[in-house]
């Protein structure tokens, strides 16, 4: 028998006994009305303590006035401690759900759960910003119903979901996105979302890159094939015969160059970060200079203006750089022009310049002018021994040295091409 229970009564016996003894010694009426009025205080007791309850149930709290004396003094503690622990229960998973959203929200994919229906249950923000979601007015929705593409509808309905989906994003084309549904506890799905935009785009450059090189090399190939049977099967002069194998030659070296400009830019890419040495940049531009107007053949002026500044980094990047924009300038620039180059402070960096009075570029071709293969003037870059690949790795080499490439043209009037190097690279005293 619980203990309050006992208590009770053994009050309600207490009680009993001076009625008792008063209906004995007065008479049974007197004991009779003091048991009774025992029992209504007692009564009146319960009533006030019940009352109490009553009102505290309404807004239990554990901290609230709640006393009581004897068996209720141990139902309210109890319920106290009830109270208590179930508020603690609640904070600890308040606290873990809280960890777990936020672990959700930690998570560089999208992630999204939906329910038995792909109704949508919860998502992260990666999630709203790459599907264009709003979770606030979203939740509930079949996500069908917000992410309409046809791909996605027929994936989610399929439930063949071993291999990820690939599509553009719903609401901005240049994001693309891999999404795979992963089942969960029954009918509960996790949608993951990732965005792949920069191993698409990757996978798209390299399949352009072997269609170019393939493009670029099958000419040459194509007219030597040509040359070469037209020697086989002819019996030609002695000169025209010289002359097909000289034409036989600049094919070859046309394809020589490719190839050779096709590994610098590989090694760029793989080879370790440049170092530190210091490039003598006095001999270095003499020597572009003296080879500047060996490829220039006395058609153009060229002038060399150099402060005496040293860089840090690797020799052969920065001839390599340096020399490729000076050839240009000298191939776009026609007989009788001039050509400019300088290496001077600028504030607390340098500046190396190459500038003509040439042939120029068009604005709408200078932002693509370093990708792979691109040319201004198809024709002129190709007569005058171009690859397409120069600026591609003029671009390469600055930036593996932290320098950045400026170009300003205008068509007809001559262009600019700078590298500003910044101070870390500039070797002191
Ligand atoms: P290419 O081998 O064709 O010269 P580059 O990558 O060096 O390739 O240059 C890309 C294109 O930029 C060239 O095809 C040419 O159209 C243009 N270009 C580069 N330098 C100059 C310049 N100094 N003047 C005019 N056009 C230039």
């Amino acid at each position: 028998m619980p203990p309050a229970l006992i208590q009770t009564l053994a009050l309600t016996v207490v009680g009993a006994i001076p009625a008792l003894v008063l209906g004995f010694l007065v008479g049974p009426a007197w004991g009779w009305g003091l048991l009774a009025l025992f029992l209504f205080l007692q009564l009146l007791n319960a009533l006030r303590y019940f009352l109490r309850l009553e009102r505290w149930s309404h807004h239990p709290q554990p901290t609230a006035d709640l006393e009581g004396s004897g068996a209720w003094d141990e139902v309210f503690s109890r319920l106290y401690r009830h109270e208590k622990e179930l508020r603690h229960a609640i904070a600890r998973r308040d606290n873990d759900l809280m960890m777990v959203e936020a672990a959700g929200q930690a998570i560089v994919d999208g992630i999204i759960t939906l329910d038995g229906d792909n109704r949508i249950s919860w998502c992260n923000k990666v999630a709203e910003r790459q599907l264009g979601l709003d979770i606030r007015s979203d939740r509930g929705q079949p996500i069908a119903n917000l992410v309409r593409e046809p791909g996605f509808v027929a994936y989610l309905t399929g439930g063949n979901f071993r291999l990820p989906l690939r599509l553009n994003a719903p609401r901005n084309p240049e994001l693309f996105l891999s999404i795979h549904l992963l089942p969960y506890a029954g009918g509960y799905r996790l949608m993951q979302v990732r965005d792949v935009t920069q191993s698409e785009q990757l996978d798209r450059m390299r399949r352009d890159f072997v269609a170019n090189v393939s493009h670029e090399l099958r000419t040459p190939l194509t007219i030597l094939g040509g040359f070469l049977e037209t020697v086989r099967e002819l019996d030609l002069p002695p000169a025209e015969h010289d002359r097909y194998l000289g034409l036989m030659a600049d094919q070859s070296d046309r394809m020589l160059r490719i190839v050779q400009d096709l590994l610098t830019l590989s090694s760029l890419e793989s080879s370790p970060k440049p170092g530190s040495d210091r490039v003598p940049m006095a001999t270095l531009l003499a020597k572009l200079r003296s080879d500047a107007e060996a490829l220039s053949a006395g058609r153009h002026s060229i002038t060399l203006e150099a402060e005496a500044i040293d860089l840090l980094g690797n020799e052969s990047e920065l001839v390599s750089a340096f020399g490729n924009l000076i050839s240009n300038a000298v191939r776009y620039t026609p007989a009788g022009g001039t050509i400019a180059i300088s290496w001077k402070r600028c504030v607390s960096s340098a500046e190396f310049a190459v500038s003509d009075n040439g042939i120029g570029i068009a604005p709408e071709h200078i932002p693509r002018l370093t990708e792979r293969f691109y040319r201004a003037d198809t024709g002129r870059s190709r007569e005058s021994g171009g690859t397409g690949l120069g600026l591609a790795i003029v671009k390469h080499a600055l930036s593996r040295h932290q320098a950045t490439l400026d170009i300003a043209s205008k068509p007809g009037q001559g262009s600019r091409f700078s590298a500003i190097f910044p101070p870390g690279r500039l070797a002191g005293g």
